[in-house]
């Protein structure tokens, strides 16, 4: 499997890359055990094993303990600031398993461990299964122990569930089988796949889609305004609906027995306690799919609660602590399956028909999303109109500014003589965000500490924290920066080397662990917020001006009382100096107008 990895990473063509994985299938598997290895080559798809905690920092610190390493020791800070790359060369920077195998490669031998395949997924079921550090340690030791550095090196891309291969999952389904994707797509059950299609040369039966079965979902082409939206769909009857800003989850109703699949099709039992009786009562149906979005309802204020509200409410709701104000609220926007059919080959406006008959709204809990009906809650300025059906592009603009003094994420417009179809992101749906849309004016603010990137960039700044002036009392400079988002998208390399090169002096690096960041920055103590290096002289640093989706966020990770979502750098403004930098009372300001309409 090993030598399969390094063959595919080494080839240039995808034809090369693809005849190897061929080569492997016939030469070392037997059809029973496809799915033992398809597994481990696409990790990200594989539901069988539950998830393993381990993101590249947590992994870090289990190596270091599986491999019994004292925390200071080089080797230990290496693993932990594997984004910052080597003291010396900086090889390696940024992909934590080529990081992981320079430290293993120090201790253990070059000869292979001869795990097989099968040991290898018990060992991964077990680390998915333990339930705390000390077994997911005693795991990763184990692994190191029957492994050389090269095997654990694909061993921890496999539990980041990224092989970085050069191959996409759809070549790999292709070789697989003719119908390997068709089959997926509808169940999002590789172990399914690889048992049903073991014969390549025998075509599979076009299956739909199944109560119980998460299905892919359909998505939605970004297109930049209301004019080549309106281009896009000519001709075609077209609704357009608001872009709600929660999960999109899928609701499989079979009777008592209630699912919530999440857009990466894994379930979400924590929606049970607050959701699972009013979609029993009013889904009128035994069985049916629903898809949709779950948000939180704030009754006190008659809105949608921020985003990401979604997790806190559905486990205060499971733990018996659910509030009255806030409530899980599922928009259900389409229907996938009705009674014993499945029902995506019908166009969308005879499924709005069904969407009304199947489901009984209730306000504020459970609402579908139909032209000019739906939803019993208003939006908050403009028509209560959530969906209607577009006549022209004007019909398109209007909806879309109304998005904008809503601040609503966006609209999406549908062709209403559409199926539903798993996966999909031809251009059937289209989205459009005000974020493509340069809204609201440019803020300036003061880059004051750096974040190094990852896989290209690694070992580099790549991202910038930036922030707001203290109001300095009239005609003096400010003294102190408050930290305000992490922005880093925008400029192209050129631009960013650029700022990069001039900012190098003045980089003082935040050291693991943690000191103190410089008095003349404010910050928070939120772990998110933390740069690798600040800027030593806010004096030399430079000014940036960003732009963003024109909604705010109440900030809790920076120390400005609101940040932006989704920042985006417009310019690099080297004609002005660093204390014209936007203040944070100007900055309230900008925002309490915007709240107020
Ligand atoms: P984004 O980050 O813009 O949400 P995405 O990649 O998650 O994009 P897209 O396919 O681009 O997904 O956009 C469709 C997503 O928009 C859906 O997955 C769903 O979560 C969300 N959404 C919100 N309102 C609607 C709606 N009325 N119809 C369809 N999708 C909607």
């Amino acid at each position: 499997m090993c030598s399969l990895f390094n063959w595919i990473q080494k080839s240039k063509s995808s034809t090369k890359k693809r005849s190897k994985f061929r080569k492997f299938l016939d030469t070392y598997c037997k059809p029973s055990d496809y799915f033992a290895a398809v597994r481990l080559i696409l990790p990200n798809l594989d539901r069988e094993r539950g998830s393993y905690g381990l993101k590249e920092s947590v992994l870090a610190t289990c190596i270091i303990d599986a491999l019994g390493m004292s925390r200071e020791s080089p080797d230990a800070v290496r693993l932990i600031n594997w984004r910052k790359g080597g003291a010396k060369t900086g090889v390696n920077a940024g992909n934590f398993s080529l990081v992981a195998s320079e430290v293993l490669q120090r201790r253990q031998g070059m000869i292979s461990g001869g795990l097989t395949i099968k040991e290898l997924n018990d060992l991964l079921d077990r680390l998915a299964s333990s339930e705390n550090r000390a077994e997911k340690i005693s795991v990763l030791a184990d692994l190191i122990r029957k492994t050389n550095a090269q095997e654990m090196k694909w061993i921890i891309m496999i539990i980041l569930k990224d092989l970085k291969l050069g191959i996409s999952e759809k070549s790999i389904f292709h070789e697989f089988h003719p119908d390997a994707e068709d089959l997926f797509n509808v169940t999002c059950d590789l172990k399914l796949v690889c048992e049903r299609l073991r014969d390549r040369h025998q075509r599979h039966k076009r299956q739909d889609i199944e109560v119980g079965k998460a299905v892919r979902p359909q998505l939605a082409l970004r297109v930049a305004n209301a004019a080549s939206a309106w281009k896009k769909l000519h001709g075609k009857e077209v609704v357009i609906e608001c872009k709600f800003d929660g999960d999109r989850i899928q609701i499989h109703k079979n009777g008592a027995d209630i699912h919530f699949f999440s857009r990466n099709f894994l379930d979400h039992p924590e929606y049970i306690h607050g959701m699972s009786n009013i979609i029993i009562q009013n889904v009128l149906v035994d069985r049916c799919i629903l898809d949709g979005e779950m948000l939180v309802w704030d009754t006190s204020t008659d809105r949608f609660a921020e985003f990401g509200s979604n997790q806190e409410i559905a486990k205060a709701a499971k733990e018996g602590l659910a509030s009255e104000r806030q409530v899980l609220l599922d928009v259900a926007f389409d229907i996938l399956y009705d009674g014993d059919t499945s029902v995506i080959h019908q166009s969308l406006k005879e499924r709005h028909e069904l969407l009304k008959k199947v489901v009984k709204p209730i306000k504020g809990r459970l609402e579908i999303l139909v032209p000019d009906g739906g939803l019993n809650v208003h939006r908050a300025v403009g028509e209560p109109c959530w969906s209607r059906v577009a006549h022209n592009v004007d019909d398109v603009e209007t909806f879309f500014k109304r998005t904008i003094e809503n601040r609503d994420e966006g609209i999406v417009l549908k062709d209403l003589g559409s199926k539903w179809e798993p996966s999909d992101r031809s251009g059937k749906w289209l989205k459009l965000k005000p974020e493509y849309v340069r809204a609201g004016a440019d803020l300036d603010v003061l880059i004051i500490g750096g974040y190094y990137g990852s896989g290209r960039r690694g070992g580099q700044v790549a991202q910038f924290l930036v922030g707001l002036a203290e109001r300095p009392a009239s005609n003096t400079y400010p003294r102190r920066f408050i930290s305000f988002c992490r922005v880093g998208t925008g400029l192209s390399d050129e631009e960013l080397d650029a700022v990069v090169n001039k900012l190098k002096p003045y980089f003082r690096k935040y050291e693991y662990p943690k000191k103190s960041p410089p008095s003349y920055y404010k910050v928070t103590n939120n772990s998110k917020e933390r740069p690798d290096v600040w800027i030593d002289s806010p004096e030399k640093s430079i000014i940036l001006s960003i732009t963003s989706d024109i909604r705010t966020i109440r900030s809790e990770v920076f120390a400005a009382p609101y940040s932006l979502r989704f920042p985006r750098i417009d310019k690099v403004r080297d004609d002005k100096p660093w204390h014209e930098c936007l203040d944070v009372n100007n900055w309230c300001s900008l925002v309490i107008i915007r709240h107020n309409g």
